[in-house]
């Protein structure tokens, strides 16, 4: 069972919303291909309830393809990933014994994890608040009512209340991926993954859409960040976990990895990024 975290001192969340049901995502030795190229190559990592995991890495090193097996948009060759201790993509049968997943179980375990991309994908002459209820009307069938409730709520949460009804298209990029960031917690998802969030932006717009994350690691949400940036990483992740050549090269606390690497791969990467 997930246990709660407290969110960490002094930084609750700007609508002090406290995550109820933060999950566990583990990945156990991974392997993917695509053709003859090995891109995943026995990968393992636990990301426990309430914590933020950074994944840091050249491009190429495959931090994108694990993301999307953590969310199912592409299935292991072999090794699986597991959430709360079930295997995505495969459910119990009445012996316990695990079988493939039914579309519908694997739609239930897919709303249960929220992804945030580099490219936020809104659609462009949808008002904010019209994208945000896009999803739980049509995957979870809230009423019209209940999904704008929640798409307030959840936009409230990422400070953009105010913009609620300007048209996507009208919103600058950091404004765009925070309704993104509101768009995929309105599913309430027990993890939520992001991928590079911040790279397609201007520089100046960076800042706004790494406090929102901030705010909701504070909050107690389990979050999966490929990023390239390492103060965020530094100051937001309980671990950090850095990827070359479809490996896990080294791994754990910001201190260690970002601070005071081992490893001469990592000590290159983080000298020049950081
Ligand atoms: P990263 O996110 O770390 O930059 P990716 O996971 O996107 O790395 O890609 C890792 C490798 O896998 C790259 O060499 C990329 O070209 C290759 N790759 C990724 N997705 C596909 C795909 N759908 N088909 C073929 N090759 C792919
Ligand atoms: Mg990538």
């Amino acid at each position: 069972m997930a246990i709660p975290r407290l969110p960490k001192s002094g930084s609750a969340g700007s609508a002090g919303f406290e995550v109820q049901n933060p999950g566990t995502i583990e990945v156990r030795q991974v392997h993917k291909s695509y053709g003859s190229l090995e891109v995943l190559k026995g990968i393992s990592l636990q990301c426990h309830a309430g914590e933020t995991t950074c994944i840091i890495g050249p491009s190429g090193s495959g931090k994108s393809t694990l993301l999307r097996c953590m969310n199912n948009l592409e299935s292991p060759d072999l090794g699986h990933i597991e959430l709360d201790h079930d295997v995505i993509g495969f459910e119990r049968n009445r012996f316990g014994r695990l079988m493939t997943a039914k579309q519908k179980h694997v739609q239930r375990q897919r709303m249960q994890i929220g992804m945030v991309f580099q490219r936020f994908n809104l659609f462009p002459h949808m008002s904010a608040i019209e994208n945000v209820m896009v999803a739980p009307r049509t995957l979870k069938g809230l009423s019209k009512q209940a999904a704008r409730d929640e798409a307030l709520l959840q936009l409230e949460r990422v400070g953009m209340i105010d913009r609620k009804d300007a048209f996507a298209r009208n919103l600058s990029g950091g404004q765009q991926q925070r309704v993104a960031i509101a768009r995929a917690l309105a599913m309430r998802p027990s993890v939520m993954l992001f991928d590079e969030p911040t790279s397609a932006l201007d520089p100046e717009l960076v800042g706004e859409v790494l406090q929102v994350m901030r705010d909701i690691a504070a909050e107690g949400m389990t979050m999966v960040v490929v990023t390239h940036e390492l103060t965020f990483a530094h100051d937001v992740a309980s671990r950090v976990v850095f990827m070359d050549g479809g490996r896990i090269v080294e791994s754990g606390h910001p201190s260690e990895v970002l601070m005071n690497p081992k490893e001469e791969r990592t000590i290159n990467f983080v000298s020049r990024v950081f």
